[in-house]
């Protein structure tokens, strides 16, 4: 048996891949890969065949593949302080770094930056704030917190239940009973004959029913990614965010910003708050804070949280919360060089070019195609949804797994792009770095797929 054969053997025998059907992995239906290198926008598999990477791993290799001066800081940082704990107050030069650099990216009004491995684990610890800070205000009644259906916020327990796809539910006795859900806001899928104003009232309204349905004494947080990312990549309609936030100051309901994917440069503006106008209490980040070079997730604290926070430690001593790992100096270390790239290369401008032009040219390409029902995105975060009836936003039947079918044949022809979790859906998050060259070769191979799907 060959090196590669062997490894494939104990891949299937050994390795409990994440969201992966159990089944086919270890029959060898699955035909997953070993992934062997990278560089730029281009990952080899274990055949040495290159791919263009339009999904940028999960979305998070904003700065692309094979970056020495991440390495190196690793490297450095590794070999200088591999370790050491941040509880009682310890530091690290580097965490302390990066903590004033995140404040630097985030909207206004942000004081504190808490630190972990994951995005699960960030909004694990916004769910435990905002308990806190009610319990501290002496509103223990107010805890619920609301998300909406094809939210995406991660696959623990309450932060799986914060996420709004029934797959992540399934078998896991989920949501958590605190976990509400509102509508989702893609407006493409409105009811006939709404404009997008009153879709946006619509929005609106079927949260302010759920607040009074709960009470509104009982609801504790509002989360929400400014653009839904794994839910389909939804972007909201004008005045979406404005609109939805006056409900929740109206009734005393903190907003938190699941900025794992929009954070650090994608939609073309630092953080996807400021795009769209969001003044959160609680921001969530992690993939593009390192660009996934080493795990770390940033939970951002604004000042109305943080002087509950800090007032209760008078009375109560230390908030009993934390992680081994909690401000990693390796970690904060490949932060600090991806963010050094990030700033130098300007490539937050260069998402906002490059990626208008990608959903531009996919536009242009997929108008008016038979099984397109809505080419969409913003910034460097594109999707194509299929329709088996456009105008009548009838789905395909699942049975016929139309965007598993595109998606896999992008990667017969040197692509990956993502078929979604929830409906036929070809999703598109390339690295930041993307050239408008590349952006052609994406939409070239994207286009040559649905067709031979058709
Ligand atoms: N929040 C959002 C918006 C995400 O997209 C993700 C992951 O894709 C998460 C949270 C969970 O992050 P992780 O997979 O690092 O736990």
């Amino acid at each position: 048996m060959s090196h590669l054969e062997t490894l494939f053997e104990q891949d299937r025998a050994h390795f409990m891949h994440p969201s992966t059907h159990a089944h086919d992995h270890a029959s060898g239906a699955l035909p997953g890969k070993i992934i062997t290198g990278a560089s730029g926008v281009h990952i080899r598999d274990h055949q040495g065949r290159e791919y263009l990477d339009a999904f940028a791993g999960l979305y998070c290799v904003n700065v692309g593949y094979g970056r020495d001066e991440i390495a190196e800081a690793i490297y450095k940082q590794a070999k200088e302080l591999a370790y050491y704990h941040t509880y009682v107050g310890h530091s690290s030069e580097a965490i302390i770094e990066l903590s004033t650099r995140v404040i630097g990216w985030a909207p206004q009004g942000m004081k504190k930056v808490y630190y972990g491995m994951s995005g699960s684990d960030a909004n694990e610890t916004q769910i435990k704030l905002v308990r806190y800070y009610n319990n501290v205000l002496g509103r223990p009644q107010k805890k619920k917190i609301i998300s909406r259906q094809r939210g995406y916020h991660g696959s623990g327990i309450m932060t799986g239940s914060l996420t709004g796809l029934a797959s992540f539910h399934q078998h896991f006795d989920l949501p958590a009973p605190d976990i509400k859900h509102a509508a989702c806001p893609h407006f493409y899928k409105a009811p006939t004959g709404m404009d997008e104003a009153a879709f946006v009232r619509h929005c609106v309204e079927d949260l302010e029913r759920l607040i009074q349905a709960e009470g509104p004494d009982t609801v504790a947080a509002f989360i929400g990614e400014p653009v839904m990312g794994t839910g389909g990549i939804i972007v909201p309609p004008a005045g979406y965010w404005e609109a939805i936030q006056a409900v929740l100051a109206k009734y005393d309901i903190l907003l938190i910003a699941d900025e794992v994917v929009c954070a650090f440069g994608r939609l073309g503006d630092r953080m996807g708050s400021q795009r769209y106008g969001m003044r959160p209490d609680l921001i969530t980040t992690a993939k593009g804070l390192t660009s996934a070079y080493a795990p770390l997730s940033a939970v951002i604290v604004g000042e109305k949280v943080w002087d509950v926070i800090d007032s209760a430690s008078a009375r109560d001593g230390a908030m009993g919360h934390g992680w081994t790992y909690s401000g990693h100096p390796i970690c904060a270390a490949a932060a600090l060089a991806n963010l050094d790239i990030l700033e130098r290369e300007n490539l937050t401008a260069n998402a906002a070019e490059v990626g208008a032009y990608l959903n531009g040219q996919l536009r242009q390409a997929f108008e008016g195609h038979p099984l397109v029902g809505e080419v969409r995105g913003d910034g460097m975060l594109a999707a194509i949804e299929f329709m088996a009836d456009r105008e009548a936003r009838t789905p395909f039947d699942p049975a016929l797994k139309v965007g598993p079918k595109v998606s896999a044949a992008c990667l017969e022809r040197g692509m990956i792009a993502r078929a979604m979790p929830h409906g036929d859906i070809l999703g598109f998050a390339p690295p930041l770095v993307l050239s408008k060259a590349q952006a052609d070769e994406i939409v070239g191979i994207a286009k040559a797929a649905v067709d031979a799907v058709a």
